[in-house]
């Protein structure tokens, strides 16, 4: 999103709108795939020599599971979007896309879950537990994993 300072009012301007989602720049990402484009509602204020942007940035996605690695649907928020830029002699338009970019990637989950009752897969067979319950048994005794287990604790 460009803005354009000449054209900013005393009181400020609200700026909404979207941009397409090519400016995330994700689309060979295998576990994070921007469904929709980034959508703004942003306020637009000069205070005495910085543009103050602040405002709401959504971005629809499919993220893939970490515990059952099926895609699912969320929308990514930074509600609190806040970026102050300095305007020197001269300057008349400041583009805020890169910024948002980043701002949108820094609130994807790093270790997102479809849904807080996600089962995950099976250890042993992989299967989807969400999917129904597949007919493996636990193994019984001590398994190699079990001090390896511990060790995480
Ligand atoms: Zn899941
Ligand atoms: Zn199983």
């Amino acid at each position: 999103m460009r803005i354009e300072i000449a054209k900013i009012s005393e009181e400020g301007d609200k700026y909404e709108g979207e941009e397409p989602r090519e400016v995330l720049e994700l689309e060979k990402d295998k576990f994070i795939d921007p469904s929709g484009s980034i959508h703004y509602d942003l306020f637009v204020q000069r205070v005495s020599d910085q543009l103050v942007v602040k405002g709401i940035l959504q971005v629809k996605f499919y993220l893939l599971c970490s515990r059952c690695a099926e895609f699912f649907s969320t929308t990514v928020v930074d509600s609190s979007f806040l970026r102050a830029y300095k305007l020197e002699e001269g300057t008349e338009v400041v583009d805020v896309t890169r910024d948002m970019r980043e701002a949108v990637l820094l609130k994807i989950p790093p270790y997102p879950v479809c849904s807080a009752e996600c089962h995950g897969l099976c250890r042993q067979c992989g299967m989807n537990l969400n999917k129904g319950i597949c007919s493996c048994v636990p193994p019984e005794g001590p398994s190699p994993w079990d001090d390896l287990n511990r060790l995480k604790i």
